[in-house]
């Protein structure tokens, strides 16, 4: 599961339930063989799953000697059981690195991966080139980066770094205050690493500076877990960490730490230039491009007719590897992040349901596709490669359901997307009939992208996801096997048999309804912080795939604003309101810096030819 937006809460409808049902003669799902394979998946062995790397290999060798053992067919190309396709799975520092702080006749050499490290970088494909080159470039110091108009705060105003690099502290002014208009003690948007990119991006300067706040005891900079496992992120702009401790001396000799305090007293910015300081900065990083599989195994229906369509079951097996940069402890980023809930559980609830359906192959007339996916935690990018390239015409896949994180249940399950065809519900609640789990039922997704159900979703298919609910190990090092609660998970795999049955069963497909689009990319900027919840409405939701230049457009909410402007899914947005958009993240900010009622150009591809038109911008509905 990716961490993209939280859980919508919709109208959730409790289901009681008692006995489980099994699934006819044959071998049924069995409590021994799932937790197996989820002691396997997340064993240190397969050091965390990560993307590219020889653990999600073997995981994805085991995935098809089980599918194969169980009775499926292949589903891949060419009769494999696998799908490959090339993703850019991290960086590859080449040599050359170099971060250098000249002072009056001093100079001061940062290295990569002890004493600095880039938080965002703009890696090139190739070896050879430099990723960003910066000589002699004056330094400006900016406070906490932050340009605030809501709060009448601006680090940024009576300063010109245009050209210029930009010196600033973490977190925000007077972050402890409960009073403070920054939200209280609450952190605000502004105070996010993209936040401080976009902004010093946008007012012209070419490299971004980051020291640990003055007001706290620790730096909590990962600089050696770079080393291990580099990644950034790519703002189109370099955003560099140093190490307090390293340039501690030079901050003194320039009064920084003083002049934060003075800021966090009264919230009067303090920026200025430094005279005679400049930076030099060379950046050799290159993107490293890996191949990783889906694995597909097929379960052919047992009607002549009905065979022809599919029901898709799936569950990514890819995890986080060491951590990097999507690790909620970045302090112990290094580790195996092992992954047994997210999604070691999903993954052996595949198997399980590969090997009970096989076994009982005549409840199900339509034929199963049983599929594995990689790239999920970069972005959904197996669902995606899927979806482009399915095992059954996605005219002919009636229904998928997703599993990502269903080893914690403790009783219950949360099982979303009901509202993409609600004649589903029918379907749930009988196979969820005589159970002991309690089905909490939602109409809407877990939030667009956070799984793979999204990818399906987005073509117009019935998706649903089942989901035990995020904890305290989400996402960390101690996401281990030993708190899977198996038989929990074993009740979950039992209500998706059913369920995959019914579905499998019916004479009518079900029917697909759009889902609500108001978790479109905006609400990337939305969220619980005082200042960023009322942002305007554009009406689109991209493409999770991995996408060219500019931001592709999946699809465009009937009526809103983008389809009232005439943009359509499959454009790619170029530009908007002026500012030139490579990636989600850039328009994401864009369109934060846009009121509702404003009429903004933009400029996209359509099918390789330009096309520019104007949306107003509304509130969200
Ligand atoms: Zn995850």
């Amino acid at each position: 599961m990716r961490l993209v937006l939280r859980l919508v809460p919709a109208i959730g409808l409790l289901l009681a339930a008692s006995t489980l049902v099994l699934g006819g003669a044959g071998r049924g799902v069995t409590l021994e063989s799932y937790i197996e394979h989820v002691r396997f998946l997340a064993s240190d062995e397969l050091g965390g799953r990560g993307n590219g790397t020889e653990g999600l290999h073997k995981a994805g060798d085991y995935v098809a000697a089980q599918m194969k053992e169980a009775g499926l067919e292949p589903g891949g190309p060419e009769g494999s059981w696998f799908q490959p396709f090339e993703i850019a799975t991290g960086l590859t520092a080449g040599a050359g690195n170099l971060l250098t702080l000249h002072a009056g006749t001093q100079s001061f050499a940062l290295q990569l991966g002890s004493s600095y490290y880039p938080l965002a970088a703009t890696p090139t494909e190739s070896p050879g080139e430099a990723s960003a080159s910066i000589v002699g470039v004056p330094l400006v110091f900016a406070g906490h980066g932050i340009s605030a108009q809501e709060l009448g705060y601006d680090d940024y105003a009576g300063i010109d770094v245009r050209g210029k690099a930009v010196v600033v502290f973490t977190h925000e002014p007077q972050e402890n205050d409960p009073q403070s208009t920054f939200n209280g003690a609450q952190m605000t948007q502004h105070a996010t690493l993209m936040d401080k990119a976009m902004t010093a991006r946008t007012k012209g300067a070419v490299a971004l500076l980051i020291v640990a706040d003055p007001t706290h005891e620790q730096d909590s900079g990962t600089y050696e877990a770079f080393g291990k496992d580099p990644q950034a992120e790519d703002y189109g702009i370099p955003v560099l960490r140093m190490e307090r401790a390293r340039v501690e001396s030079l901050l003194s000799a320039w009064g920084l730490p003083a002049l934060a305090r003075e800021i966090d007293r009264d919230l009067a910015p303090r920026s200025r230039e430094l005279p005679e300081v400049t930076i030099d900065y060379a950046e050799h990083l290159v993107k490293t491009r890996r191949t990783v599989r889906n694995v597909v195994g097929v379960l052919p229906g047992s009607d002549s007719t009905l065979a022809r369509e599919a029901v898709v079951i799936g569950a990514h097996y890819d995890h986080l590897g060491l951590g990097g940069r999507h690790s909620l402890s970045p302090e112990l980023a290094g580790q195996i992040h092992n992954g047994a809930d997210d999604n070691a559980s999903g993954t052996a609830a595949v198997l399980e349901l590969a090997w009970a359906a096989a076994a009982n192959r005549d409840r199900f007339p339509r034929t199963l596709v049983f599929v594995t996916f990689a790239g999920e935690e970069l972005g959904l990018l197996g669902s995606s490669h899927y979806v482009g390239h399915p095992t059954i015409p996605l005219e002919q896949t009636v229904a998928m359901i997703n599993l990502d994180m269903v080893g914690r249940a403790q009783g219950k399950v949360v099982v979303s997307g009901l509202g993409t065809s609600p004649s589903l519900k029918a379907d749930l609640d009988a196979a969820a009939e005589g159970g002991s789990i309690e089905v909490k039922q939602f109409q809407v997704g877990a939030g667009v992208g956070a799984s793979d159900d999204t990818s399906f979703v987005l073509k117009k298919i019935p998706a649903i996801g089942f989901f035990s609910g995020f904890h305290a190990d989400y996402h960390r090092p101690t996401d281990d096997w030993q708190k899977i609660d198996a038989p929990g998970a074993v009740q979950v795999t039992s209500i998706v048999l059913e369920l995959a049955a019914r579905i499998a069963n019916r004479t009518d497909r079900p029917e697909f309804v759009p889902p609500p689009l108001s978790h479109g990319p905006a609400s990337t900027s939305g969220g619980s912080s005082a200042t960023g919840g009322y942002g305007p409405y554009f009406g689109s939701v991209p493409d999770f795939g991995d996408s060219a230049d500019g931001m592709r457009i999946a699809d465009v909410r009937e009526n809103g604003p983008a389809w009232t402007g005439g943009i359509r899914g499959g454009d790619v947005m170029v530009k908007f309101a002026g500012t030139p958009i490579t990636s989600l993240v850039d328009f994401t900010f864009a369109l934060r810096g846009s009121k509702p009622g404003d009429e903004v150009e933009v400029k996209v591809l359509r099918d390789g030819m330009p096309l520019t038109v104007t949306v107003t911008l509304t509130t969200r509905p």
